[in-house]
């Protein structure tokens, strides 16, 4: 089988022969890719000027639903993955990982919709007042980069490496070009395949190069961005290309990591934290047969547990049946190839001249199900280190393998300084039920980790896992991680986008956003607003109301009703002292009876008030002051319908500006409503 690329629109073979791909179990050869021939530069061209424009013109919902349709899609028909996913070496659960992990990621960044405005563009924070007035303000928008992201992936995770990404660079509005490490692109291939064939995504929007993608960094302009996941010498050797420093184009790199994770002094064996530990490290080091850069190559251990650890690491090592994971039984599966063992074999005996294997051994162990010689197995090595601030190797040699060292401290300092040797490292884990233990290290270590995880007994039952980034937390790490960042819910798309500072009048910037900003002009709504359909309803349209005379009685009123008897609304003596001159309006009042002044009563298009986005009461409201609201719609949001039965709505963002007789704002407030469509089809 010739794996194709999928360039300009169409399924191409590279010239020539191409990369002979095998089966990690098996050894058989399962077929060839090649990227010779290809013309990167066109494939960007095409990228940036057919894909780029129909998803630049998607808003944030438009592009979240198409990734939702595109996750239910790809979950309808997610077994037909696994059978090719064991060619890798994975075991059904690793599988589960990448296909259904990665699936997962769609899903979640398509949910991330709701947190951005219905707009192709994202409007970042709050607007700056830059003048005394108030006529000159600032805001920033972000609009999506107007290139190609282009992915370069690592081995391991040929499904979930791809859709992890293409989620986001999808969701902020830029076409992709993936490139797959060749060694697993065989289950990439067979992923944008079907992702092409089911016509969700707009032509051009998705790219795939199985062989080489030596050279594509020469076509790179300064609107693209490129990521990359894989070891550290090849990611320095790309970031370092000439296109991207003169062109700055942004380079997001995940590095190689040596991660660790550290057993509480509290954690001694008996306790259920000490279990927790061993099953974690043990899952680390074994799924994906370690083949994870999250995965854990440093276990930092009080020097007293030391051989408690091991005991109990190596009791579990020994049951871990390897061997062909279509197999009953088996419990870690292959490396992705041979070159892999060969590596891994290099890296391990590197490791041996410095410290010790306490268990498992490179050339003797055993295989089920398959033959050893020809298929990628290799044992787990569990090494002990007992001078880790002399023998420093572990710190720095990565072998992407069940390769794991295990290092004794004393102080919890020790167990900061020891994690922080590794340089930068994606995941840092800490197990124990001591809090104050667990803020200690996070706070010493955290400059140097991208996440830490904190596991005891309360929380590992549903624990993700050291390993799993997940899609709402920022994946990436510091230093040797690579320094890069991806994921992060929100955070991750806006890498994808331009941050541009924008300054005009209120009114002007209230244009550009299509969010009403604060001194912009209003006009009259005439009806009421809320007899209004969500189609009806326009930005900065307004309702003053009449006004009302807060009194003494209003005021004692509220306090029976809500029961709040604080002593600035109720004790005139208690006052000195304080910013209040006399018994002062509850804040709450002001807004109940804000609402009570901007709602129009009967049934209308208006359902229902679900929300305060955000509530400021900025100047204190005495008996004999007058209040009146100006009510303006600020920001409208689409809705998809649920079902078909369901309504068809939108949510309405209204501004309350609750003002004084001096016209001074005395709360100003976002309230969030759902608003009926005038079409409900
Ligand atoms: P690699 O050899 O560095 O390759 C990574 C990717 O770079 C592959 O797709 C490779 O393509 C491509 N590549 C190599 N030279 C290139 C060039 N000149 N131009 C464009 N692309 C080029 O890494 P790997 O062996 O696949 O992955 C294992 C390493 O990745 C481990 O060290 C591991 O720690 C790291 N990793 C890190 C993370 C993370 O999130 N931090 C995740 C997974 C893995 P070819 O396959 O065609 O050479």
């Amino acid at each position: 089988m010739n794996y194709q690329n999928y360039a300009l629109g169409k399924w191409v073979a590279g010239d020539g022969e191409g990369t002979p791909l095998y089966n990690s179990i098996t050894g058989e050869e399962i077929g060839r890719a090649g990227s010779k021939g290809l013309d990167f530069g066109d494939m960007l061209i095409y990228a940036r000027n057919i894909g780029a424009p129909p998803l630049r013109k998607m808003t944030f919902q438009q592009r979240g639903l198409m990734l939702k349709a595109l996750a239910l899609h790809l979950h309808s028909i997610k077994d037909k993955f696994y059978p090719l996913s064991y060619a890798t070496g994975a075991t059904r659960l690793d599988s589960w990982i990448d296909i259904e992990g990665g699936i997962g990621n769609l899903f979640a960044n398509a949910s991330l919709r709701r947190q951005f405005p219905d707009l192709p563009f994202y409007v970042d924070g709050e607007a700056a007042k830059l003048s005394k007035q108030g006529s000159f303000i600032g805001h920033h928008i972000m609009v999506p980069k107007n290139g190609a992201a282009v992915h370069i992936n690592a081995f391991n995770f040929p499904v979930w490496g791809m859709l992890e990404k293409i989620a986001v660079n999808f969701m902020a509005g830029m076409p992709a070009i993936v490139k797959p490490a060749t060694l697993t692109c065989y289950l990439t291939h067979l992923m944008v395949q079907e992702i092409i064939a089911s016509n969700i995504l707009p032509e051009g929007a998705l790219q795939l190069i199985c062989g080489s993608a030596n050279g594509i960094l020469d076509h790179i302009t300064c609107e693209d961005v490129v990521t990359f996941t894989g070891s550290a010498s090849t990611g320095k050797m790309l970031k370092a290309h000439p296109n991207i420093v003169e062109e700055a184009v942004p380079f997001n790199m995940e590095a190689d990591s040596l991660n660790a994770c550290i057993l509480g002094k509290d954690a001694v064996p008996g306790t259920d934290e000490f279990d927790i530990f061993i099953k974690e490290v043990l899952k680390e080091m074994t799924i994906k047969a370690g083949q994870k850069c999250t995965a854990v190559r440093r276990i930092i251990v009080p020097e007293n547990l030391v051989e408690e650890v091991q005991t109990a690491l190596s009791q579990k090592l020994k049951k871990t049946t390897i061997g062909d994971p279509q197999i009953e039984g088996v419990r870690m599966g292959a490396l992705a190839g041979k070159s892999q063992v060969e590596e891994v074999t290099e890296k391990v005996e590197e490791l041996a001249s410095s410290q010790h294997i306490v268990f498992g051994d490179i050339e003797n162990f055993e295989v089920t199900g398959a033959d050893k010689n020809k298929g990628a197995f290799i044992s787990p090595i569990l090494f002990l280190n007992d001078k880790p601030f002399e023998k420093t190797d572990c710190h720095n040699i990565e072998a992407f393998g069940p390769v794991s060292t295990i290092i004794p401290y004393n102080k919890m300092d020790e167990a900061v300084e020891l994690s922080r040797l590794g340089k930068g490292s994606l995941v840092c884990s800490i197990v124990t039920s001591d809090d104050s233990l667990a803020r200690e290290f996070v706070v010493g270590a955290a400059s140097m980790h991208g996440r830490i995880l904190v596991l005891n007994k309360d929380c590992a039952k549903e624990s993700t896992g050291h390993g799993s980034p997940m899609p709402l937390l920022t994946h990436g790490g510091p230093g040797r991680a690579g320094g890069g960042e991806e994921m992060g819910g929100k955070r991750g798309i806006l890498h994808y986008l331009q941050r541009t500072a924008i300054q005009g009048h209120p009114t002007t910037i209230t244009a550009l956003t299509s969010q009403y900003q604060y001194g912009g002009k209003q006009k009259e709504s005439s009806p009421h607003i809320f007899r209004k359909h969500f189609e009806e309803i326009e930005i900065g349209e307004t309702v003053t109301t009449d006004s009302h005379l807060v009194t003494l009685e209003n005021i004692e009123d509220f306090a029976e009703l809500s029961g709040d008897k604080f002593y600035a609304h109720m004790d005139e003596s208690a006052l000195e002292g304080t910013i209040f001159t006399e018994r002062v309006a509850h804040g709450y009042y002001i807004m109940s009876r804000a609402a009570g002044l901007f709602v129009d009563p009967p049934k209308g298009p208006v359902l229902l008030n679900y929300g305060i986005d955000e509530c400021r009461f900025t100047k204190p409201v005495y008996p004999g002051m007058t209040i009146a609201v100006r009510f303006t719609a600020k920001e409208k949001i689409d809705q998809e319908k649920k079902s078909e039965d369901d309504i068809a709505k939108g949510i309405v963002k209204f501004l309350v500006d609750v003002y004084d007789d001096e016209g001074e704002t005395v709360m100003l407030g976002t309230i969030l409503t759902m608003i009926k469509k005038k079409d409900q089809s």
